[in-house]
C-alpha cells in the first residue's frame, strides 16, 4: 500500500494550481530552527582591541544560548587587515557551535578564502531550511552585486530546495532592497543584479522566504514589500549608529520595520511553523526588542 502523504507532500503533489498558497502552507508545516546571527565584527577597527573584546564577549554569550549554528553576515575584519584573519580564525575556535561566514566590503576575498571559508558561495541545509550564502560586496563600493552566474546558482539551489520541500533563506552582506535617506542608500543596483534577483524571487515565491544582510550597522532594520519575502539587516556586534531612524519612521519619512536598539549585539533567531522571530541581544544585557514575521503576511 502506498504510504499516506503528509500535508507538505500532498500540497507539493497538487502541482501548479497550488503555487500561490504553497509557501504559506509549507511555512506553517516546518519544524522550528533556532540559530544565532552575528554581523560586522570589524576586528582590528581603530587599531585597538575593542572589536576583539566585543567578539569574545559575544562568543562567551553565544555558547550559553540556544541555537544550532551561527551565521556571520560579513565584515569579519575591519579594512581587510591581513593580520586579523588568522586572529579571527583562532578566536572562533572558542565557539561551541558551527559558524558560517560570508565576506563584507571590508573583507578581501583572497584572505577570506585563505582563512575563513572556501568556496565562499555555498549552501547550508538545516532541517526544513536551505541557507544560501553568497558574496555580494565590492571592496571599493558600498553598493552590492549579484552576478549572472550567482543568479543561475541561486535559481538551481531554489529548484533543488523546493524538490526537497525546503524553504530558502539568502544571506549576503549588502541588502538588495532599494533604500534611500534616512537609510544608507547602499544596495544592489538594478543593473547589477537587483532586477534579475526580484524576477528570480517571483519565480521562487514558494521557496525563497527571506534575505539576511549586514552592512548598515543600524540594528534590526528591514522591509517586506516584495511579496511575502522578509528582507532584513542585522546589527553589528562591534558598533551601531543612530541615524534618527526611529524618528524618521514615526514621522512617515521611511517605511519598513526597525527595532529601536543600537547597542553592539547579535540576534537570536527562531524560524519555523510559519514564523520568523529575531530577538536583539545587546552584549552584556538582557534581550531587548524583537521583530517577528508570519506567513501568510496578512
Ligand atoms: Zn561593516
Amino acid at each position: 500500500m502506498k504510504p499516506a502523504l503528509n500535508r507538505r507532500q500532498a500540497l507539493l503533489a497538487g502541482g501548479a494550481a497550488w503555487c500561490c498558497t504553497l509557501p504559506i502552507a509549507r511555512a506553517n508545516d516546518t519544524r522550528t530552527l533556532n540559530f544565532v546571527i552575528v554581523s560586522d565584527t570589524h576586528l582590528g577597527r581603530n587599531d585597538n582591541d575593542v572589536a576583539e573584546r566585543n567578539w569574545l564577549q559575544a562568543i562567551d554569550e553565544i555558547n550559553q544560548q540556544p541555537g544550532e549554528f551561527v551565521l556571520h553576515l560579513g565584515d569579519v575584519v575591519d579594512g581587510g587587515r591581513p593580520a586579523q584573519y588568522p586572529r579571527y580564525a583562532e578566536l572562533r575556535k572558542r565557539l561551541h557551535k558551527p559558524i558560517h561566514e560570508i565576506p563584507g566590503n571590508h573583507d578581501p576575498v583572497d584572505l577570506f578564502r585563505q582563512h575563513i571559508a572556501k568556496p565562499i558561495d555555498r549552501v547550508l541545509d538545516c532541517g526544513d531550511f536551505r541557507f544560501l550564502l553568497i558574496n555580494n560586496a565590492h571592496r571599493d563600493s558600498h553598493h552590492g552585486f549579484i552576478t549572472g552566474e550567482q543568479l543561475q546558482w541561486l535559481d538551481r539551489q531554489c529548484v533543488e530546495a523546493s524538490k526537497q520541500s525546503r524553504l530558502a533563506v539568502l544571506c549576503c552582506h549588502v541588502p538588495i532592497h532599494s533604500n534611500k535617506h534616512p537609510d544608507r542608500g547602499w544596495y544592489v543596483l538594478p543593473q547589477d543584479g537587483q532586477r534579475e534577483f526580484y524576477e528570480l524571487r517571483e519565480r521562487h515565491s514558494a521557496t525563497l522566504i527571506a534575505s539576511l544582510h549586514g552592512h548598515f550597522h543600524n540594528g534590526i532594520r528591514g522591509w517586506r514589500d516584495h511579496g511575502e519575502m522578509v528582507e532584513t539587516l542585522l546589527p553589528s556586534v562591534c558598533y551601531n549608529q543612530s541615524r534618527g531612524l526611529a524618528e524618521h519612521l514615526q514621522a512617515g519619512r521611511a517605511d519598513g520595520f526597525f527595532v529601536d536598539e543600537l547597542r553592539p549585539g547579535y540576534v537570536l533567531a527562531e524560524l519555523g511553523q510559519g514564523r520568523l522571530k529575531l530577538q536583539y541581544k545587546p552584549l552584556r544585557h538582557e534581550p531587548n526588542g524583537e521583530y517577528a514575521a508570519k506567513w501568510p503576511a496578512k
